[in-house]
């Protein structure tokens, strides 16, 4: 598998949130009510058991621990660090109406799931050989989550990825105070341990092989490629050196170099939750000061509000209700021209202002791809997602998805959970019985 530069610019950042010692882990254990219908359950959207993750860490099976988690989510060391534990199970936490601290699930779930991996545990196994291929499109979290769930079917899968990255954003866009790219990698290696899962990479899927190519090799397809490129503003001076897609300069970040050592004004454009990671970025990067261009308000920002308590913590500004209409410099971007926003998020003419810049990020959103498959008869795409049912079916026979593509754009745990829920439809639809740990 493709290792990565040791060098690269992620690696100044530490980890944020940190790992518990095994005394931590079971003092914070012995926390958990063990509730029946447990609330932090529901909140999760892989339906991890908690209660019986946690209570295993108390009496020392922290085997059974991992077990649990990664029978439910096979991407729960990343989901660990990763997952906005704040808005999920944490959350959900009844501690929270007792005027007690939420129990740190996230943390044991990195507890039990780390030991698992630095002692090598393996708890699945392929089945027997079904004589059945799967392609999936994108090595992201979903169609990673897809495979090894075929696998333990007995199903031969084929990844392909037309980067030379495997891991998808997990590895290349998840902010690096939370998972370095070279952990995502490890997980990675960690699922293609079951075995029988074939990763090409550097392969587009559509241009070589065309989606006729690919169904007549495969008896099914799951496609989870995921969003495409920064969306930009649209405004005149965009063009000027040192304005970029937050997205794209994240994946810079994360996997070579960028330098902001001499970045006196950086921006960041947008209200969500990478513009928020990219904030703290450029700050932990050295960036002097960063300031948040936002044409909403703070409390109507879809960024999570946790998140930005960090960033101002971090020492964040920001400007609220305002829409750049224009970048300015001759070659080099020297600022940012905005109009004042009302309440009903419209720019107010005459109200033009101001704002120095040296380094623009734009995090507006990103494209949605549907459209590379919105040509093939019976597959449904709106708004750029790729219309699915509760199974992931797309409507042309041999065809899933999930992860971003299908949702639109949410979090690993969901690309995970709807990857494993397309296999289990996958293999309903095969017809085949499994001679794999499933039994
Ligand atoms: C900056 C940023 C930070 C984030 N931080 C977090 C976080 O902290 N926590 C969290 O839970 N989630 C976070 N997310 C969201 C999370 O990373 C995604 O929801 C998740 O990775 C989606 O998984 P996926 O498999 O659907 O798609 P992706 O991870 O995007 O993977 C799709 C893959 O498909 C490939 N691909 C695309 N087109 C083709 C093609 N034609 N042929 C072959 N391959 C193709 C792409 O190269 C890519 O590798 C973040 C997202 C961003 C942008
Ligand atoms: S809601 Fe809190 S206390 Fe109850 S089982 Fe979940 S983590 Fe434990």
């Amino acid at each position: 598998m493709t290792r990565i530069d040791e060098t690269r610019s992620e690696c100044v950042f530490d980890d944020f949130k940190g790992p518990l010692t095994a005394e931590q882990a079971v003092i914070e254990a012995n926390r958990c009510l063990y509730c029946h219908g447990a609330p932090c359950v529901t909140a999760c959207p892989t339906s991890i058991e908690i209660p019986e993750f946690i209570r295993k860490i108390s009496t020392g099976n922290i085997k059974g621990s991992a077990k649990t988690i990664l029978e439910a989510n096979i991407h729960g060391m990343s989901c660990a660090r990763v997952c906005p534990v704040e808005v999920l199970c944490v959350g959900a936490c009844v501690h929270n109406h007792q005027g007690v601290p939420p129990i740190q699930i996230g943390k044991l779930q990195r507890y039990a799931t780390d030991v698992a991996y630095a002692k090598g545990w393996r708890f699945f196994e392929a089945g027997a050989p079904t004589g059945k291929r799967v392609a999936l499109v994108g090595a992201g979290p979903a169609s990673l989550a897809c495979a090894h769930e075929l696998r333990r079917f007995g199903h031969a899968c084929t990844i392909y990825d037309k980067r030379p990255v495997v891991g998808g954003l997990n590895t290349t866009g998840v902010a690096p105070y939370k998972m370095r790219a070279d952990r995502s990698l490890d997980e990675v290696e960690w699922i293609l341990g079951i075995g029988g899962i074939e990763v090409r990479t550097g392969v587009e899927v559509g241009v070589s092989p065309t989606w006729a190519e690919l169904e007549a090799q495969h008896d099914a397809i799951f496609l989870g490629f995921g969003l495409g490129v920064d969306t930009p503003m649209g405004v005149p001076g965009e063009e000027l050196t040192g304005i970029h897609g937050a997205v794209e300069f994240i994946e810079r970040m994360k996997l070579g170099r960028v330098s902001v050592s001499t970045v006196r004004n950086a921006v960041v454009v947008g209200g969500g939750n990478t513009a928020l990671d990219a904030v703290r970025e450029l700050l932990g990067l050295g960036a002097r000061t960063v300031t948040l261009l936002y044409r909403g308000t703070e409390a109507a920002m879809s960024g999570y509000e946790h998140e930005w308590e960090a960033a101002r913590v971090d020492g964040a500004r920001a400007v609220w209700q305002a829409q750049p209409v224009e970048f300015l410099g001759k070659d080099r971007v020297e600022g940012v021209r905005c109009l004042r926003v009302d309440d009903d998020k419209r720019p107010v003419q005459g109200t033009e202002f101001d704002v120095d810049a040296d380094l623009v990020l734009v995090a507006i959103g990103q494209a949605k791809l549907g459209e590379l498959v919105s040509a093939l008869p019976g597959v449904q795409v709106e708004r750029g997602r790729v219309v699915v049912d509760a199974d992931g079916a797309c409507g042309r026979p041999k065809y899933w998805a999930g992860g971003d593509c299908a949702n639109g754009g949410k979090e690993v745990v969901n690309a995970s959970a709807e990857g494993k829920r397309a296999a289990q439809a996958i293999h309903r639809q095969l017809g085949v019985r499994s001679g794999g740990d499933h039994g």
